[in-house]
């Protein structure tokens, strides 16, 4: 497999103020033509400290992508970290004042001085066009390495990787992706059921990350002996049952937007009665544009008061057994669906805490009913992890349960 490397040059990126975007993005675009990553890095503007990089990319990698530093300031450094680079001074070029010239004529504007530095290039080098912005990119050929160096600003570099390089460097080799997203399991219990398949090496390759609950599983799977396309299928469909309905989608979705897509799909309406979560998942549903096809209305009834004068939840229900119960989601639940003539409705009620809480009902518990025509569904959480998280995590799960 061959092997490419990024480096991305500039002092914003070292200092936290720009995110280093291009490195990102052309991970993704390498690893889509089968390249392994050698090595990705984030260099100051410093002539030297590039030119080094740029010989330990070449004794390790095929080829190497180097962003950013071709403008015309001072602190544009990359062409003589170039130059220093492949031992080749740089050189005047005529057609490339040209171009640069007729950039600024074509806009009504006038060329700075400043800017003629960008028509030097190595000398044996080969620029490559750039028709969003002045500075051309530069390509190095060594016996086995090629050097691309591309502008930083994000769009100009996009379109001239797909333009000059991709086409360059794809050969017939391609990697195949699917994303699966599990709701309702810990990351080491999905990696448990899916057992040797994590493996590294594999292929496909899986990997996991997990983020506000969520599970996303990438798939890759490279051109081998055996056909990507039908391994990436195969293992997605092992990887499917072995996850059963923890798995939520089979591309990069929220859970709320395949809880709204499953209610459009089946047209249904849901209403939300909610305590705790205090219109969390009312908002959650309606982050999602066109969601007033499937929600019209919700409750925050956060007070007792607010629960029975709004949701007739009886006064003996939350005496007795108190607001954080099953008697009283339940109540909540069906009758929010009753007022609201929904086809679904969620309730909630619990202790987020930090405050609250007692020895049979810790800060942390939640219960929440999710209710249809036909059933309710109460299920007891709990999700002690601090307010923030305790709230997020209830919404989820209770988008999670009217999915299922
Ligand atoms: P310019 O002519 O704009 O100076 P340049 O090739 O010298 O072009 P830089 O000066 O390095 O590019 O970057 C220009 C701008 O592009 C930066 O201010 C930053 O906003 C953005 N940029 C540069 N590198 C990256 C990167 N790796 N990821 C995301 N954005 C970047
Ligand atoms: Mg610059």
């Amino acid at each position: 497999m061959k092997k490419a490397a990024l480096i991305s040059v500039g002092n914003e990126l070292i200092n936290g103020s720009c995110y280093d975007s291009n490195a990102e993005w052309l991970k993704s675009k390498l690893i889509d033509l089968s390249f392994e990553l050698s090595l990705s890095i984030k260099l100051p503007d410093e002539q030297q400290c590039v030119a080094k990089a740029l010989k330990y990319a070449s004794e390790f990698s095929d080829v190497c992508i180097i962003t950013g530093g071709l403008g015309p300031t001072k602190d544009d450094i990359t062409r003589e970290a170039l130059s220093l680079f492949a031992g080749e001074p740089l050189v005047y070029r005529d057609d490339l004042y040209a171009r640069i010239a007729e950039y600024f004529q074509k806009r009504g504007r006038t060329m700075s001085r400043v800017n003629s530095v960008q028509a030097y290039i190595p000398e044996g080098s080969e620029p490559l066009l750039n028709n969003q912005g002045t500075a051309p990119g530069i390509k190095i050929t060594s016996d086995s390495f090629v050097l691309y160096s591309l502008p930083g600003v994000p769009s100009e570099m996009k379109a001239m990787f797909e333009e000059h390089i991709a086409p360059e460097i794809s050969g017939k080799a391609f990697a195949f992706r699917k994303t699966l997203k599990v709701f309702g399991l810990g990351e080491s219990s999905a990696a448990e059921l899916l057992g040797d398949m994590m493996n590294r090496g594999s292929n496909p390759e899986i990997n996991c990350t997990v983020k506000e609950y969520v599970i996303t599983l990438s798939f890759l799977a490279r051109a081998g002996r055996e056909d990507p396309e039908k391994l990436l299928h195969l293992s997605v469909d092992k990887a499917k049952s072995l996850l059963g309905e923890c798995v939520y989608a089979d591309e990069d979705i929220s859970l709320p937007e395949a809880v709204a897509r499953k209610l459009l799909d089946s047209r249904k309406i849901v209403t939300t009665a909610e305590s705790c979560t205090g219109g969390l998942i009312a908002k959650l549903l309606t982050d999602i544009s066109g969601s007033s096809a499937y929600f019209q209305n919700g409750w925050i009834t956060y007070s007792n008061e607010a629960k029975s004068r709004q949701l007739g939840v009886l006064s003996e229900t939350l005496k007795q057994y108190g607001a954080v119960s099953e008697q009283t989601v339940s109540e909540m639940a069906e009758n929010a669906l009753k007022i609201s003539e929904a086809d679904f409705s969620i309730s909630v009620s619990g202790i987020a805490g930090p405050s609250g809480g007692s020895e049979q009902k810790p800060v942390g518990t939640v219960y929440i009913c999710v209710a249809s025509k036909e059933k309710s569904v109460v299920r007891r959480l709990f999700y002690p992890g601090g307010r923030k998280a305790c709230r997020l995590r209830t919404a989820l799960t209770a988008l999670d349960v009217l999915r299922r």
